[in-house]
């Protein structure tokens, strides 16, 4: 097993394109980080500069105590699982499972005892003499993630992996990578565009955007106090509302927005900075409520024009003066699209960001 660290690692395809601008940060020995990010934002150019698929322009990689910037694929100690499987199609499970092992001449015994483990713990036991079309997408990533076990790497680098697979086994085959991670307690790198993959198997998450870290940190630390504009427009769904605002001072601060002005009763430092000046100001949906249900003192006034029931919650797309608003209500809500709503949210939950820098205010 081995931690990973990246030193200033840069990447610029030979047309120019920096695909990652300068990359720091170490992953611990065991631990599962994710790079998650939109399409284009660099990610899996990084993961593949760990693997040793794609050659580093600048900076230091370093795979447990050594600088493997020069060092082939095949001899960083890593095994890689990609979203399209490459499973052999002419070989059983077992024979899959095993094939990178006999490659390099293990012997038989220590083989089969591998993949015995391996499938022990994958639940592929039933399914070993079945060759790869006879199997479920599912099956078949577990294979694949399997036959990256048996080589026991220090790091385990994963591309996308559930992106084949419908929701639901999406969601099994979640559980099993975070329940194997557990168990073997190894050090992964997961790459995903997805934030609810990204939220929920990352131990820390780091946030890309056109090749630069936006933020490195736990997934509560990331969702509650997003750095920036970017991170927090990302993570969420539906996403943080966010609207033009000044703020004032006047018993204490208060914000001024389109439709009032209204006091916050909270001060800091950071934000008395900004008295008169424009901020931009965010709140998560669930942090914004029906101020007539709940009893939160009302702050804005919206008119209600989609109602969407979603099971377990009901979301409220609405329109106000400073333009479209989205909050969360739980599934009895009594609501109707083409109404006109009260809103409330505690000044506390709320988000402020620098309209220039995109930096949020703290
Ligand atoms: P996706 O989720 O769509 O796979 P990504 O975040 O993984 O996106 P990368 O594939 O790492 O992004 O690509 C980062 C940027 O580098 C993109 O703008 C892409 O167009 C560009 N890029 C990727 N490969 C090359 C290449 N061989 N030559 C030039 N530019 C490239």
């Amino acid at each position: 097993m081995a931690g990973v660290r990246l030193d200033k690692v840069r990447k610029v395809y030979p047309n120019g394109h920096v695909a990652v601008a300068e990359a720091s940060f170490d992953i611990a020995d065991g631990e599962l980080l994710v790079l998650v990010g939109p399409s284009g934002c660099g990610k899996t150019t990084l993961l593949r500069m760990i693997a040793g698929l794609e050659s580093i322009s600048g900076g230091e990689l370093w795979i447990g105590d050594r600088v493997v910037n020069d060092v082939a694929p095949k001899d960083r100690d890593i095994a890689m699982v990609f979203q399209n499987y490459a499973l052999y199609p002419h070989m059983t499970v077992q024979e899959n499972l095993g094939f990178g092992l006999r490659l390099r001449g293990q012997p038989k015994e220590e083989i089969d005892r591998r993949v015995a483990e391996a499938s022990d713990m994958l639940g592929l036991n039933e399914r070993l003499s079945s060759k790869p079309a006879a199997l479920s997408g599912g099956q078949r990533q577990r294979v694949a993630l399997g036959r990256a076990m048996v080589r026991d790497p220090a790091v385990f680098l994963l591309d996308e992996p559930l992106s084949n697979l419908d929701a639901k086994l999406r969601l099994s085959t979640r559980v099993e990578i975070a329940r194997i991670h557990r168990r073997v307690g190894a050090t992964m790198i997961y790459v995903t565009h997805d934030q609810i993959e990204a939220m929920t198997l990352g131990q820390r998450i780091v946030v890309l955007n056109g090749g630069v870290i936006q933020q490195l940190d736990t997934p509560m630390n990331l969702y509650n106090k997003p750095v920036n504009l970017f991170v927090a427009g990302f993570l969420g769904s539906p996403a943080m509302n966010l609207f033009h605002g000044t703020l004032r001072r006047a018993d204490g601060l208060s914000l001024q927005m389109a439709e009032g002005t209204v006091s916050l009763g909270v001060t800091s430092d950071a934000l008395a900075a900004y008295v008169d000046k424009p901020v931009i100001v965010g709140v998560r949906p669930e942090d914004l409520q029906l101020a007539e249900a709940n009893g939160v003192a009302t702050r804005l006034h919206a008119h209600l024009e989609v109602v969407e029931p979603v099971g377990n919650e009901i979301f409220l797309n609405m329109r106000y003066a400073g333009g479209e608003i989205v909050s969360r209500a739980p599934p009895h809500s009594v609501v109707q699209p083409g109404t006109d709503v009260a809103l409330g949210f505690a000044a506390e939950r709320l988000h402020f960001f620098d309209p220039e820098t995109t930096c949020r205010i703290d």
